[in-house]
């Protein structure tokens, strides 16, 4: 890598001030042809230009990104990243890409803040605790790491946490995933992008795809507000936007589009040293390394496009945390804001070919596809370069929706991050 980060090039350019860093990654004009046209410079879709250039040799391929990188979801999310998934399908693909998070930084030679300070998931009835224990077991034989906590292995993880007899929701136990934990969600887009440019990538920003050029039933490119560019195969990663992309090919897709939102508190102290979810109060919360409470929940009923959500969404957030943690109660929110996510039918995503020759498909994440990343370009690269799924996303197809082979994921860790 011709601009690789190391000690030594710290040391380097401290000696000429700081001059001399080169931008992260190229920005260079349209060509008129490309191999692979990628639409969406989000996390999934950057890392699959990635490992469409580093593993499968092709090169020339193009990133186009109507806004700028990570400035979807990417960049919105709240950074939970675990593998603890009920069903085996989504267990193994979401256990394939924790897997490659752990040696993403050394792999992209950019530091993604990978922390894995562990993933607490909180039941408070003896109907939720049996599905824990179901949980815990199924990954246990899927080889996913799972424990089961009780409430003064929790207390002790976790001093601020209310589990005493008292509360409203008595905390009876939790699943454990010590593996799972937070990265840096803008850096997975820089780093990516990084080290996709470096391998030949174009990444094109400010660059909308308007409309599918589709000749005799294949897809021959895309309409930009920069001009047509031309492709045999593109695929589709945008997240809240793919049911409106797929529309272009005259495609329905299975998907809602929702508000989600997020919070973050002024920085404290560190006081919260893992990841805490509850389905029964419905909220999550860590703490990021400023020292900022990170909260999110669920999805605002509407649909809408509009990367914000309703007041009365916060207010419930808040509620259900301060339920957990009584003494938050006085800490200061300092920003809130929303993303769009692509919430399909099974809470699962939809990876793979659609009838049109070419054209590919990686959505549906909805409101827990940052954990997936990595893995997901690296399937998704595997699919468009050999038009046909990779073993681990083959279970993803758009085909289950007509099959009925769908793979419920709704109640997996119930506030589904
Ligand atoms: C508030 C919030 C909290 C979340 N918390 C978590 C969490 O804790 N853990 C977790 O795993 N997941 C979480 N998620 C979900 C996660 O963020 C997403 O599933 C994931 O980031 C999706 O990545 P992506 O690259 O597919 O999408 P995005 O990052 O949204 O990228 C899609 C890109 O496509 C671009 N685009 C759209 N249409 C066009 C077009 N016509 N032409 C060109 N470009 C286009 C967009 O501008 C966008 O940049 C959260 C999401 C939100 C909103």
């Amino acid at each position: 890598m011709a601009n690789r980060y190391s000690l030594w090039s710290l040391i380097r350019h401290g000696l000429s001030h700081h001059q001399g860093w080169q931008p992260a990654w190229r920005s260079p004009q349209p060509e008129k042809n490309y191999e692979v046209i990628i639409v969406g410079g989000g996390g999934h879709g950057l890392a699959t230009a990635y490992y469409l250039a580093r593993v499968h040799g092709i090169r020339k391929v193009a990133v186009l990104e109507k806004g700028y990188l990570g400035g979807g979801n990417t960049a919105r999310n709240t950074t939970i990243i675990r593998s603890n998934y009920l069903w085996d399908e989504s267990a193994l693909l979401y256990e394939h890409a924790l897997k490659l998070w752990e040696g993403l930084s050394q792999e992209l030679n950019f530091n993604v803040m990978f922390s894995q300070r562990g993933v607490m998931n909180l039941g408070h009835s003896l109907q939720d605790m049996r599905d824990i224990e179901r949980r815990v077991n199924a990954n246990l034989l899927n080889g996913v790491d799972a424990e089961l906590l009780s409430p003064r292995e929790i207390k002790e993880r976790v001093p601020l946490i209310a589990t005493g007899g008292h509360a409203r929701y008595p905390i009876l136990g939790a699943s454990y995933q010590p593996r799972g934990g937070v990265a840096r969600h803008d850096a997975v887009a820089w780093g990516f992008a990084r080290a996709a440019s470096e391998l030949g990538v174009d990444i094109i920003e400010e660059c909308e795809v308007t409309g599918l050029l589709i000749e005799d039933g294949r897809v021959r490119g895309v309409q930009t507000g920069r001009g047509e560019i031309r492709a045999d195969k593109v695929g589709c990663v945008a997240a809240g936007n793919s049911a409106v992309l797929a529309r272009m090919a005259g495609l329905r897709l299975p998907l809602e589009s929702h508000p989600l939102q997020a919070f973050v508190s002024e920085s404290l102290k560190p006081c919260l040293d893992t990841v805490v979810m509850s389905g029964a109060v419905h909220g999550y919360i860590s703490q990021s390394d400023k020292g900022e409470l990170v909260i999110g929940a669920g999805i605002d009923s509407y649909l809408g496009y509009g990367q914000r959500g309703s007041p009365h969404v916060i207010e419930h957030t808040a509620a259900a945390i301060i339920e957990l943690f009584p003494s938050f109660s006085r800490v200061r929110m300092n920003r809130q804001w929303g993303g769009i996510v692509d919430v399909s039918p099974d809470a699962c995503p939809i990876i793979g070919k659609t009838r049109i020759k070419g054209l590919y498909f990686n959505c549906g994440w909805g409101t827990g596809g940052f954990k997936a990343t990595p893995g997901s370009g690296h399937v998704f690269a595997h699919t468009i370069a050999n038009d046909q799924p990779h073993p681990l996303n083959a279970a993803f197809a758009l085909e289950r929706f007509a099959s009925g082979r769908l793979i419920d994921e709704h109640g997996a860790a119930a506030v589904a991050h």
